[in-house]
């Protein structure tokens, strides 16, 4: 990708998070974010469009262009400098701390000069803050506490979020001269559902020039350590983002080292030395001195040196795939590419923001097969829903459709019903059974006892009109908690009713998580993977679905969004299956 287009993507994303921290309106904000998005996708260079060929771009509006052109003819656009100069990064790091919105972010930057959280402790602990106006000695407690809180688990942020940045990241890390291999790390490429900092890696034989240059990327807003081949720095947006420089012949080990779990890389690590071998990093090792180089350069050199097959990155978590990998056995899992169709989505006549239509269009273009629309049920009263009426009036809207889309895609009538309290659907029996594919889910109370729970799910599962059972638990995160069910008995009757659980693909929900996955696909239940979208963007949610599968060791053959429509069809039919 040109280099422009990385700054100006950098740029307006900061510009969303700047806007936002300063209450902006929402859709403001949205619009330069689709904006950013929106050039990173471009396939030229934007510093050779006009202004009229930008605004010609989906996602592009005419003030975003206007941003666009300041920033190419000027080199800075005047609302994002006033902006930076208004919260540096380390101000916007505060905001995150519970208790210091940034109103007093801001007011403790301009008072006392503190614009780190190091300096907010300093300033606490000398007592500085007290005398403020609006903070006291209440406040003072509350936000030492808060900041001793502010520990690396309540820093972690949600994958969708940090995939995201550390794509942003690695593309710019690829425009460094001398590099010539880069990769995220850690527990994101484990996709695992929230993530402490980023690990990013990068192969080249001028480490020194590497992370100098590092550092000056467009979105890094302040170094805040700096070695020979390694480098911490805090993005404009105030992730911590770690990049370790290793010569390109010991890329595949160090990328093994950074990206296993603690248990994977401990149980790997005996096993090399059963062999008499010794790895670490740096590759390898055999000799009596180690001075011998077996393995190196790829990950897959060095665990075919250690006899294994390589884990993929999502089950590094020693759950039984080092002894898998060591007999040659480990399943082969689902990945997006196996995926035929998407089972769950909102559309105008619910809570979607887009008609049936232009998301079965967005669903074509995909190359899917097939497509369900599920707007919600009438007894899901928070939201607009589906009436009798509509349920008829849309599904003449989706018959035209398939005539009209013949050939491309199949869309499926769908409905995501809601379960109430005695597990009881919206309609009666005969209005669910007249739909092509029923998702059954929990959206209120879901802070009920276990018993009472489980029960409610359990008779939506065993309702005959109900094919998946809908992001399972509820759980939102950060915070929401997942609802307290008896999840072996949910997989029992799920499977003994033909009921498949939906690993829902928001990265806001991954719900089933990796371990509720793990268990369903030990007792050999089916699964959905499926993005809920509610506009044709969270199409492309579907890949947080498949790493959250992946964690859970979920192979295609299970996902019944992978089984051509035909099969599907008699799935849905609740006729008998060939698994
Ligand atoms: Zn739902």
């Amino acid at each position: 990708m040109p280099r422009t287009n990385l700054e100006v993507a950098a740029a307006l994303h900061e510009l969303a998070d700047l806007l936002e921290i300063n209450g902006g309106d929402r859709f403001r904000t949205l619009a330069y974010r689709r904006a950013g998005d929106a050039v990173r996708g471009l396939g030229r260079d934007v510093a050779t469009m006009t202004e009229a060929e930008l605004t010609a771009v989906h996602g592009i509006g005419r003030a975003t262009a206007g941003k666009v052109q300041e920033l190419l003819v000027s080199g800075s656009i005047g609302l994002l400098e006033q902006l930076r100069a208004k919260y540096p990064a380390g101000v916007l790091e505060m905001t995150r701390v519970s208790g210091l919105g940034p109103k007093k972010a801001l007011a403790l930057h301009d008072a006392l000069g503190v614009g780190s959280l190091e300096e907010l402790e300093e300033a606490l602990k000398a007592g500085r803050l007290r005398d403020l106006k609006g903070f006291g000695a209440r406040t003072e407690e509350n936000l030492l506490r808060a900041l001793a809180n502010h520990s690396r688990e309540e820093r972690r942020i949600l994958l969708g979020e940090a995939l995201g940045v550390a794509e942003e990241m690695l593309d710019g890390l690829r425009t460094i001269p001398g590099v010539e291999r880069a990769s995220y790390a850690g527990s994101l490429r484990r996709m695992r559902d929230t993530i402490g900092d980023l690990d990013l890696l990068a192969a080249t034989s001028c480490p020194g020039e590497v992370v100098e240059a590092f550092g000056g990327l467009p979105n890094v807003g302040r170094v805040s350590a700096k070695g020979p081949t390694k480098a911490s720095v805090l993005t404009r947006g105030g992730l911590q983002v770690d990049l370790r420089v290793v010569a390109p012949e010991e890329f595949g080990s160090a990328l093994q080292y950074f990206t296993g779990s603690k248990a994977h890389n401990v149980k790997v690590r005996e096993h090399a030395v059963r062999m008499g071998c010794k790895l670490s990093e740096y590759g390898l090792f055999r000799g009596p001195l180690w001075e011998q180089r077996i393995a190196a350069a790829t990950e897959e050199e060095v665990y075919g040196a250690l006899g294994m097959q390589t884990p993929p990155a999502p089950m590094r978590e020693d759950r039984g795939e080092v002894e898998l990998a060591l007999r040659g056995a480990l399943p082969s899992l689902v990945t997006v590419r196996d995926l035929r169709g998407d089972l769950q989505s909102h559309s105008v006549y619910s809570d979607g923001r887009r008609t049936v239509r232009e998301m079965a269009l967005a669903a074509a273009a995909k190359g899917y097969e097939y497509f369900a629309i599920t707007d919600h049920g009438r007894n899901l009263s928070v939201v607009r829903n589906l009436s009798l009426e509509d349920i008829e009036r849309q599904r003449a809207e989706v018959r035209a459709l398939n005539e009209e889309l013949a050939g491309r895609i199949v869309v499926l009538h769908g409905l995501e019903a809601n379960i109430g309290m005695e597990g009881d659907l919206d309609y009666p029996d005969e209005v669910l059974a007249g739909f092509d594919v029923v998702v059954a889910s929990l959206h209120h109370q879901l802070r009920g006892e276990r018993e009472a729970m489980t029960r409610r799910v359990l008779r939506a599962i065993e309702h005959p009109a109900v094919h998946i059972l809908g992001h399972p638990t509820g759980r939102m995160l950060p915070r929401r908690p997942a609802s307290d069910l008896d999840m072996e008995a949910v997989c029992r009757a799920a499977l003994a009713h033909g009921v498949a659980l939906e690993i829902n693909a928001n990265p806001r929900r991954l719900d089933l998580k990796d371990d509720h996955a793990f268990l369903a696909r030990q007792m050999g239940c089916l699964f959905a993977i499926s993005t809920d979208a509610h506009s044709p963007r969270e199409l492309d949610l579907m890949r947080f679905g498949v790493g959250t599968a992946q964690r859970g060791w979920v192979e295609a053959k299970d996902v019944v969004n992978t089984w051509p429509l035909e099969k599907l069809r008699r799935f849905l039919a609740k006729s008998p299956l060939e698994r």
